[in-house]
């Protein structure tokens, strides 16, 4: 079991970490958007980014997932109409993860900085894949995307074919996402991607 708290400390939970997993940072420009929207809102600095751009994240099953106070804080993100779905913490706007919208997706793939930095290694192995690694700010060689894609279909196959994809926190019983999310003007994604 994995402890997922957020920054302030409302927000609480814990992930079941039997399940398949992957890690690794991702270097898209999407996820640096959807940082750079926290960290420019937040009034105290987080460190979501490395220093490439990158952002480290565990991947599990959305049914692995366990909020035990606070989740009426959370809060959800889309960059565009058709993006994935990034949720929050309205308290102090600490990230959590990303989906599909689609309750079917299953998986949700959690920002380190709702995790337990010194417990990454013991509960979810110390190799981390790099990924989209063309959009990094700086060279960065890509690693581990057949691992990563092998172990993601067989994450969606088991929780599909089990039905556990319908135990995820973030839908409702009718397969409806528990909070509508809030999609960015073009405008302000615009200003988010700047700066690469
Ligand atoms: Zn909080
Ligand atoms: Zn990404």
């Amino acid at each position: 079991m994995h402890q997922l708290q957020c920054k302030c400390g409302v927000v609480r939970g814990h992930i079941n970490t039997k399940g398949l997993h992957n890690r690794l940072i991702c270097y898209c420009t999407d996820c640096r958007a959807y940082a750079r929207f926290l960290t420019k809102a937040a009034a105290h600095a987080q460190t979501i980014l490395d220093t490439s751009g990158g952002t480290e994240i565990i991947q599990v099953a959305q049914s692995a997932l366990h909020f035990s106070s606070g989740q009426e804080q959370l809060a959800a993100l889309k960059l565009t109409e058709k993006g994935m779905v990034r949720w929050y913490c309205q308290c102090c706007l600490t990230p959590i993860g990303n989906i599909l919208a689609s309750p079917t997706g299953a998986f949700i793939g959690l920002v380190h900085s709702c995790l337990q930095r010194a417990e990454l290694d013991a509960d979810f192995g110390n190799e981390v894949a790099l990924l989209n690694t063309n959009t990094a700010l700086g060279f960065i060689k890509q690693r581990g995307l057949v691992g990563v894609l092998f172990r993601f279909l067989l994450l969606l196959i088991g929780e599909r074919l089990s039905g556990r994809y319908r135990q995820s926190p973030l839908f409702d019983a009718a397969g409806l996402l528990r909070v509508s999310p809030r999609i960015l003007t073009e405008a302000e994604l615009q200003q988010l991607k700047v700066a690469g």
